[in-house]
């Protein structure tokens, strides 16, 4: 497995990071900091990432805010990608930065996947969320914990942030585990630190420790949506794939 800047390369395809700007929060983001010494302005990098694998349509893993930055429509213009040729969009929540990309349109050829659970909870309630059903129609694909989105892409359901988030692991060695992480620095080191977007902080909190003892324990690469390293506090660009070991409560990461 080999990392060169934003892309991941293994004998079986490449994962590239699509850099889509950045959300910024006050330390409200975190209502009950325990004891961690939070910045005054908490600024986030949104990604989402690409599957390129050989003979295959590319398989889009969430596609941004879709703002006037529009950092995802960059990144496929930059790989020769037209959004027409994305033939699979899977969202692990439907989040304003995970779906805005989507429904600012071109996707329009593209099976879209995401989990039954997040479907009923959006498709339940008057939210914008909803847009996403009724833009992709009868190209909807609901998926189910351990599904497979396509061979060696598979469903990891990681409830908590969203009823219905969900991770992709792929080739059982590369985890996209979505939103289960923000401030990558202050929750590896406390993963009992939640976010006020978690829907359910409890649930949340119990998954990120299941999912990163797991991802420790396999010796998967991680990458996610919005994670963030100390010293990267201002970068329009938060930290790629990261391996990570056991460190007293939490976990520690290095580079992949
Ligand atoms: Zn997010």
């Amino acid at each position: 497995m080999r990392v060169s800047g934003d892309r991941l390369q293994w004998a079986g395809g490449a994962l590239v990071r699509l850099n889509d700007g950045v959300v910024r929060f006050g330390r409200e983001l975190f209502p009950d900091p325990r004891g961690a010494a939070l910045p005054e302005a908490i600024v986030l990098p949104v990604q989402a990432y690409m599957l390129l694998r050989e003979g295959r349509a590319p398989v889009l893993i969430d596609t941004g805010s879709g703002g006037a930055e529009a950092g995802v429509a960059r990144g496929l213009a930059g790989l020769g990608i037209a959004k027409v040729e994305v033939g699979t969009v899977v969202f692990t929540h439907l989040h304003g930065d995970h779906r805005g990309g989507y429904l600012a349109g071109g996707y329009e050829a593209a099976r879209v996947c995401l989990s039954r659970a997040e479907a009923e909870f959006w498709g339940g309630q008057d939210h914008p969320a909803r847009a996403v059903l009724e833009v992709a129609g009868d190209r909807v694909q609901l998926l189910e914990d351990g599904d497979e989105v396509e061979p060696g892409l598979r469903v990891w359901a990681l409830p908590g942030h969203t009823p219905g988030h969900i991770g992709l692991v792929i080739d059982d060695q590369i985890a996209v585990v979505g939103d289960i992480l923000h401030r990558a620095d202050l929750q590896l080191a406390d993963p009992d630190l939640a976010t006020r977007f978690d829907t359910d902080a409890g649930l949340a909190t119990v998954t990120r420790k299941a999912a990163l003892a797991r991802i420790a324990e396999r010796g998967m690469v991680v990458c996610g949506g919005h994670m963030r390293l100390a010293g990267q506090e201002e970068a329009e660009t938060g930290a790629g794939f990261l391996r990570l070991s056991a460190l007293g409560i939490g976990w520690e990461a290095r580079a992949a």
